[in-house]
């Protein structure tokens, strides 16, 4: 099964939970400064992730949308 996600980068607060906890290691932090000036969580590797959704369980501010393919 494959997968991508969408972060919402203004509801991201940079905890890196996401990050800690993909099986798949396909989320980083970027130097990317959102309007709240936390640096942001990006995907980064469309062919690794599977879709199994543990980004989305594990992100406090609901910010990651999964969508399976
Ligand atoms: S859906 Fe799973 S594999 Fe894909 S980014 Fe989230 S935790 Fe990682
Ligand atoms: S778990 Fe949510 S708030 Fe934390 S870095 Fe990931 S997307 Fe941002």
């Amino acid at each position: 099964m494959k997968g991508t996600i969408n972060i919402d980068q203004e509801r991201c607060k940079g905890c890196a939970l996401c990050i800690e906890f993909c099986p798949k290691k396909v989320i980083k932090l970027s130097d990317r400064l959102n309007a709240k000036g936390y640096f942001v969580a990006a995907f980064d590797g469309g062919k690794e992730c599977t879709g199994c959704g543990t980004c989305a369980v594990m992100c406090p501010e609901v910010a990651i949308e999964v969508m399976k393919s």
